[in-house]
């Protein structure tokens, strides 16, 4: 199988999978229980939360562990309405965010929050001067991905966490970074933003495990109620065997952070210089981000080419994963015609993607194409 649909998940790595395996052996202790058993496996939380906060560039107490990167989103969003509603009713995020931001702030906006959506360039960028002109004395949240999960486009987060807060310095800067994680580098300690949210699937981790990052001093009301873990914000006992895991992957890939951004972004070219040779293919979108590279075939429907491609052992997606069945709202806000929208089809690559697997998918592409046609 030539697998390259990572940005929708990635395959767990060797390391993830024996700290996972691991844990559940022998360290599968209540964190909280006081028995030495306990403390072990509270000092093994610890640990993993250091790894995860260094692969974060954060002080480990600002890394808070959830179920999914949709959580940290959920919590980041609902938790700062809830904290500074009183303040002002005005949010600002974006036309192209995750439905994990936008249905939660949906929910906001049924609720009385009035909500400016900023709306993409053509290939699918914010500009700091559209976030700029929103901004207002009322604004208590910005909330802006750090990657767009279909455009590959990478937003300039330092610089629009620094625009809001020298024009409004008590809003609360959110990115959603889970495309952004070991893709874009950053250092959470200055980026600037207030809150960080990641996932440990697109990282080679196991799916059921996230993380938000808040920035040290932001106090912000609890998500989950009852036992008090995550220091006292999201109640549960905590999730160790997906903790270690996703803290073994991150402690395996940060020392080839930069080597694995520039091994994609060197395949990324190579499959775009493929892609415009290959006769209908058309590219959509910045594709700036290393892992992600968008096309259509005008005339041709996603599914038709992922099943054409699928019977030839290779997965990508249409669009987005996570929003199947409708035209994606990315490419709209866009102004992608609609007849591209809907033969769109997303290939995205990982550190493990080969150069191999690459020449086979632009291979396969115009026997594809003339097949359907
Ligand atoms: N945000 C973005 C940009 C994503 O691409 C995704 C998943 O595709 C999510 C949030 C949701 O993450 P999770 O699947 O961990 O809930």
């Amino acid at each position: 199988m030539i697998y390259l649909d990572n940005a929708a998940t990635t395959k767990p790595c060797e390391a993830c999978i024996n700290a996972t395996a691991q844990t559940m052996r022998e360290q599968w202790a209540n964190p909280s229980a006081l028995y030495r058993f306990g403390i072990d496996a509270a000092r093994l939380l610890r640990k993993c939360r250091q790894s995860v906060a260094d692969a974060m560039g954060a002080p480990t107490d600002c890394i808070h562990f959830t179920a999914c990167g949709t959580e940290a989103d959920n919590w980041a969003i609902f938790s700062t309405a809830e904290r500074f509603g009183k303040r002002g009713k005005h949010i600002i995020t974006t036309a192209i965010e995750h439905s994990a931001v936008l249905k939660p702030i949906k929910k906001l906006e049924e609720q009385g929050f009035e909500v400016t959506y900023l709306q993409p360039d053509h290939m699918g960028r914010i500009s700091l001067e559209r976030l700029q002109n929103a901004l207002r004395k009322d604004t208590i949240l910005v909330s802006i991905m750090m990657v767009n999960n279909e455009s590959g486009a990478v937003m300039p987060i330092e610089k629009m966490a620094k625009l809001t807060h020298r024009i409004c310095p008590n809003a609360i800067f959110h990115t959603d970074a889970v495309q952004g994680f070991f893709k874009v580098p950053f250092r959470a300690n200055s980026l600037g933003a207030d809150l960080i949210s990641v996932s440990g699937h697109k990282v080679h981790a196991a799916k059921g495990i996230g993380a938000l990052y808040i920035r040290a001093g932001l106090k912000l009301p609890a998500y989950l109620l009852g036992g008090g873990q995550e220091n006292g914000l999201r109640s549960g006992t905590e999730g160790l065997p997906q903790i270690a895991g996703f803290a073994a992957a991150c402690t395996e890939q940060l020392p080839k952070r930069m080597e694995n951004i520039a091994r994609q972004n060197k395949l990324k070219a190579i499959l775009q210089d493929g892609l415009r040779k290959i006769d209908g293919v058309e590219l959509i979108g910045a594709q700036e981000a290393p892992h992600i590279v968008n096309l259509a075939v005008k005339g041709l429907r996603s599914q038709g080419l992922l099943n054409a491609l699928q019977d030839r052992e290779i997965c990508v997606s249409a669009g987005s994963a996570c929003s199947k069945g409708h035209r994606s709202h990315v490419l709209t806000a866009m102004g992608v015609d609609p007849e591209l929208i809907d033969g769109s089809v997303r290939v995205s690559l990982s550190s493990e993607t080969t150069m191999q697997e690459i020449e086979a998918f632009l291979q396969a592409m115009p026997e594809v194409i003339a097949s359907l046609q």
